[in-house]
């Protein structure tokens, strides 16, 4: 618990605070965009009236703009998951400010809009990366509640049931659109994710949940 405050102090989030009492949760997809499976994605989340998340990486926009277009269109929210997806740990300042800073820009100049939200490649972040996002814009930095590692599982049934057994209101649910440009890691194809998407959105649904997007989700708005 106070591992969690001392990191609110820095803008880091895992879901929404403790006593959260909508039921609402967070869908969030890190690594795009991809043109094999980010549009399957966006049709899913359509058909369920359902709005997720998407962790953008300024290395994948090239090539893939009108998906991005799509997304924000389509009531999404585009955030930032840095340039190259390298471990940011391993940079200076001043690097890891370019990181940042050259894909909000891409998304910006892109699809409009300025990204409010930061995850780091690895979900892996320090005081000072954190410090640093909030420095150039990037108001926070989103880890998650609910980890299905859908990157390394082939059973999209298996990611299906972990991610319905997990979340609670509030959860911050991270999947992946695309793989990472080290195509060594993991498993070599998101259908397990899109599939299991499929089963993961009606399942939500059934349940009473609204799938929003991170920034509706942390911003208390009365109603
Ligand atoms: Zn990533």
């Amino acid at each position: 618990m106070i591992a969690a405050l001392r990191a609110a102090r820095h803008g880091i989030v895992y879901a929404a605070p403790r006593r959260f009492h909508r039921r609402e949760i967070a869908i969030t997809f890190d690594d795009g965009p991809s043109a094999h499976w980010t549009p399957a994605i966006l049709d899913l989340l359509a058909a369920h009236a359902a709005h997720a998340t998407f962790f953008v990486l300024g290395a994948a926009v090239d090539g893939n703009e009108a998906i991005l277009t799509r997304t924000l269109a389509e009531g999404h929210e585009l955030a930032n998951h840095a340039f190259s997806h390298t471990d940011l740990a391993t940079l200076s300042d001043g690097d890891v400010r370019a990181e940042l800073r050259r894909t909000s820009a891409l998304i910006a100049a892109t699809a409009g809009g300025q990204p409010r939200h930061f995850r780091p490649p690895f979900a892996d972040t320090d005081f000072r990366i954190a410090d640093l996002a909030r420095s150039v814009g990037l108001k926070r930095t989103v880890l998650r509640s609910v980890d299905p590692a859908d990157w390394r599982e082939p059973d999209a049934r298996k990611i299906a049931e972990r991610v319905l057994a997990r979340v609670r209101r509030g959860s911050i649910v991270c999947l992946h659109d695309a793989l990472p440009p080290d195509r060594s890691i993991g498993t070599p194809s998101r259908q397990p994710t899109v599939d299991a998407l499929a089963q993961i959105v009606p399942g939500l649904r059934a349940r009473g949940f609204q799938l929003v997007t991170v920034e509706r989700l942390l911003t208390w708005r009365p109603r």
